[in-house]
């Protein structure tokens, strides 16, 4: 197949286009580098059937031949990311949408949207099914994204109704692994940098707020699935596993050996306290769940921050 990727020198984004080149497809990846990183694809690059093309997605683009799949991974992720560029933030998950639907529709491929846990806001109710309208304020510093992501659902869902695009969405789950920038401000890269490089680990609040970390290789597994069967969303992919902070900061000092000592920061407004993906419409419908343990997928990305600060 033709696979076209936005946000594909992204974290996610670039494992994604790693597994599509291994199954053989052809993948043209669409970035801007604004919160990506030109290493993520460089070994690709090296592949023929592998095309990077630099460009904002929130402005027009004309891509020749034909397209099966239209991946939307395009958008600052990091809290820490989108606080510094709300207004690109509101224009990727908008206009950056509405670009990637017009090339799905024109190049009649399957369009998938990564919409994220966010749209559930500070949640009232756990774990998040799917039915879950969320908790989201619509003026907050978190609203560029939330609301964005918001806006992205229903544009997807529009195109689905009054263009009949065959239309996958999914709401994605706190990911973490190799390949996430170690400066990007995310609890797990904060944490393991901090840890490795001897500095304070920065709790935010108590600590008693939760998380659920996903394995991006299990990530990018429910994805592929997901294209393959017949259901437009929303489907929550994730792991059902909830942590406190303050256990995370824990297993990361015991998995690094690290002197590091907990020190207590802000809590940032609208945190959500607790967040947890009920996923039994994922396991049902795909026959997937996530198999990678937190200790497991930790271990690996610690490699790849050793790796990375050594370089
Ligand atoms: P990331 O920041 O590593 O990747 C996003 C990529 O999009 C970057 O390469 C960035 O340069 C690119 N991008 C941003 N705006 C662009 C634009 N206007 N034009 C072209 N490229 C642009 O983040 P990630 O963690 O890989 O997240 C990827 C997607 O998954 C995002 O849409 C995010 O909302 C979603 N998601 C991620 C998580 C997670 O835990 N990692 C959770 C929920 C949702
Ligand atoms: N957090 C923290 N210390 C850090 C970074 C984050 O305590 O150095 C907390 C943050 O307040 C939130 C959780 O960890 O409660 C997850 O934050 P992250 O930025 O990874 O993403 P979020 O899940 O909030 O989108």
């Amino acid at each position: 197949m033709r696979i076209f990727i936005s946000g594909g020198a992204g974290f996610i984004g670039s494992h994604l286009c790693k597994k599509l080149l291994h199954e053989k497809h052809t993948v043209i990846c669409v970035d801007n580098f604004i919160t990506g990183d030109k290493r993520n694809v460089a070994e690709l690059s090296k592949n023929k059937n592998f095309t990077l093309i630099e460009h904002d997605i929130t402005k027009p683009l004309q891509i020749d031949g034909s397209l099966d799949w239209v991946f939307h991974f395009a958008s600052p992720a990091s809290p820490k990311d989108y606080l510094q560029y709300p207004i690109k933030t509101l224009k990727v998950g908008t206009l950056g949408t509405h670009i990637c639907l017009g090339i799905a529709k024109s190049k009649k491929a399957k369009f998938f949207m990564a919409s994220t846990s966010e749209v559930y806001g500070d949640p009232s109710v756990s774990p998040q099914p799917e039915e879950y309208w969320g908790n989201v304020n619509p003026v907050g510093p978190r609203s560029c994204y939330d609301e964005a992501k918001r806006a992205a659902e229903a544009l997807t869902f529009a195109y689905n109704r009054q263009h009949n695009v065959n239309t996958r969405l999914i709401r994605i789950f706190n990911t973490y692994g190799p390949f996430m920038r170690l400066d990007d401000g995310r609890v797990v890269s904060n944490f393991i940098h901090q840890a490795l490089t001897g500095q304070d680990i920065t709790i935010y609040g108590d600590g008693a707020q939760t998380r659920s970390f996903c394995y991006v290789d299990d990530l990018v597994r429910g994805i592929i699935k997901y294209m393959d069967v017949d259901y437009s969303g929303p489907l929550n992919l994730g792991a059902p596993f909830e942590f406190t902070i303050r256990e995370l900061a824990e297993k990361v000092i015991a998995l690094t050996d690290s002197k590091s000592h907990l020190v207590s920061m802000p809590l940032p407004q609208d945190d959500p306290k607790q967040r947890r993906p009920d996923i039994s419409k994922a396991v049902k419908l795909l026959g997937w769940e996530p198999v990678v343990s937190l200790e497991e997928g930790l271990k690996y990305t610690i490699a790849y921050f050793k790796q990375r600060l050594s370089a």
